[in-house]
């Protein structure tokens, strides 16, 4: 005989028509808080657990059914004399039916697992925390031992054929052990998926590493699509995305032919550099180095300026611009062959006159228009893994600036060395910026010796360099750099500092009248 059935259930689905049917069957029902309000809404008679065990509901529901007159009601068997005997001493009553699911831990945290953020992981480990059910399954294991003496529900798809069973009677012992079965596989999944999740979460939620790595932080990855090639024709390719912002990859494309490998690297690099300046800022780059770059009062300017520094490598470059494209800047830009071009936004009639080259990537990336911080990690491949870094950003340039020469720099010469600065950060080492305070003239970029870089930048530079600056990524290790500079004409450097040789280079740049500036802090960029 069905007498007395315990319901505690998360999932309220199905919950009210099943519970009208056993108290029509005469079945007396005990329920946890907001499964017996809502029971009691639908005018179903229930006793709340804490009426029943003279024990109430404590810690936010931690705590609601572990109690013996409960759980000794399920566990009791039936035929054991000393399980008899001891319910009658301790006025323990049988429960006949046990109905419970438990708190949504899977939907809950599949949330965190898409929308991961260094930041709210401490917040979503706690929300996961309290998801974590421990009555319901230890009301549902029990249950599901003594099988033979209680039917256990947990899932409520199974509340109709219960009905039909008890109406005809009682559930066979075949029915109760599917049931049982199916408990055991549904909290055995539970924990699973708890421990999945701390799997997944633990190494950043305990990081206290102020470095912020984490294991798991390259496994929130999606493939968004395969590209055509990669570097070369001969190479497939793919494109994957991190649940990051902003997002490269969320950049929309408002024309043009799909984005490749290349102009995926090139555009990010572009986008890096251009996001460095506050004011009005122009950058091309091709084979993803700077080939010109230049701040003005507005973006058609700017381009100007950026173009001039290097026409003939521009062809087929990436552009990249911190303000929205307006019609005379494209006009400007169509007479020239580019690949890509991305800003904040482009005017109307700006696409207008791009429409015309169907070819032309156009991609909007609203982002441009702040100072960018890409999240995550930097990271590069090597046979059988990675390298991972934070990425080469830093709040403030020149915080530590310090003019270590007799002369200090003018006024102007300051600006342009900022510029320069900002600018060699994003050139590919040994990078040997040539600058004046609104744009680049002569780009060194990528050679193995610095004195080299510092030679083929002047060869570059298609307009004279007297007057210019100069911005070193790393120390110059000899003098002979600083004699090459001022042959050109330079009267100002900015560079880390930090050789053995500071010294030598310090006499060489006050022997010329030059200004120098260390920064105290190197851009290499490999
Ligand atoms: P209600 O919505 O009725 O207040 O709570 C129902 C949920 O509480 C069910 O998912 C059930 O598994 C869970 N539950 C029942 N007893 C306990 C308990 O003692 N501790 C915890 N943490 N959860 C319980």
């Amino acid at each position: 005989m069905i007498k007395r059935a315990l319901i505690s259930v998360s999932d309220k689905r199905g919950l009210i028509d099943f519970a009208k049917e056993l108290v029509q069957l005469g079945v007396e029902i005990i329920s946890t808080g907001g499964t017996a309000k809502i029971l009691r809404e639908a005018n179903i008679n229930v006793i709340d657990v804490s009426e029943y065990t003279g024990f109430p509901e404590i810690m936010d529901g931690r705590i609601k059914t572990l109690h013996p007159l409960i759980h000794g009601g399920i566990l009791a068997r039936r035929d054991n004399k000393n399980d008899i005997d001891s319910m009658e001493k301790l006025g323990i009553k049988p429960i006949d039916i046990v109905v419970v699911n438990l708190y949504p831990f899977e939907s809950v945290t599949k949330k965190h697992l898409l929308q991961p953020s260094a930041l709210s992981l401490q917040q979503f480990l706690e929300e996961a925390i309290e998801n974590i059910d421990i009555g319901g399954p230890t009301l549902l294991r029990a249950a599901a031992k003594n099988y033979k003496d209680v039917i256990v529900i947990v899932d409520p798809d199974d509340y109709p054929s219960i009905i039909e069973d008890l109406k005809k009677g009682e559930a066979s012992i075949e029915k109760r052990f599917e049931l049982a079965k199916k408990v055991f596989s549904h909290t055995a999944r539970y924990d699973a998926l708890i421990a999945d999740y701390f799997d997944k979460i633990s190494s950043s939620a305990f990081n206290t590493q102020p470095s912020g790595f984490r294991e798991d932080w390259i496994l929130l990855l999606r493939m968004v699509q395969t590209l055509r090639y990669g570097e070369n024709p001969h190479q497939k390719a793919a494109l994957y995305a991190l649940n990051e912002t902003p997002s490269l990859i969320d950049a929309e494309v408002l024309q043009g032919k799909e984005m490749s490998f290349n102009n995926y690297l090139d555009t990010h690099s572009a986008v890096l550099l251009a996001s460095e300046f506050e004011e009005p800022v122009c950058v091309i780059v091709k084979h993803n180095n700077p080939c010109g770059v230049a701040i003005a009062e507005n973006p058609l300017d700017a381009y100007k300026r950026a173009f001039e520094c290097d026409p003939v490598s521009a062809f087929g470059g990436i552009i990249a611009f911190n303000r929205v494209v307006d019609k005379t800047t494209a006009e400007e830009i169509v007479q020239t062959f580019y690949e890509v071009i991305i800003a904040p936004g482009f005017d109307e009639e700006s696409l207008k006159i791009f429409s015309k080259k169907k070819n032309l990537r156009l991609l909007k990336f609203p982002a441009l228009s702040d100072k960018i911080k890409p999240s995550g990690f930097d990271l590069k491949r090597i046979i059988g893994g990675f390298i991972v870094q934070q990425w080469d950003t830093l709040e403030d340039e020149f915080a530590q600036a310090k003019i270590v020469t007799k002369r200090k720099p003018t006024e102007d010469e300051w600006r342009a060395l900022k510029f320069a600065w900002k600018v060699c950060k994003h050139v590919k080492s040994n990078a040997i910026v040539y600058a004046r305070e609104d744009r680049t003239v002569g780009l060194g970029i990528g050679q193995t010796s610095r004195v080299f870089s510092a030679k083929i930048g002047a060869m570059h530079a298609l307009s004279s360099l007297k007057g210019t600056v100069v911005a070193s990524d790393g120390f110059f290790p000899f003098r002979d750099n600083i004699d090459v500079l001022a042959q050109n004409g330079v009267t100002a450097i900015i560079q880390p500092g930090g050789s053995v040789r500071d010294q030598e280079v310090i006499d060489a740049a006050d022997q010329y009248g030059m200004a120098m500036v260390f920064t105290g802090i190197r851009h290499f960029r490999h």
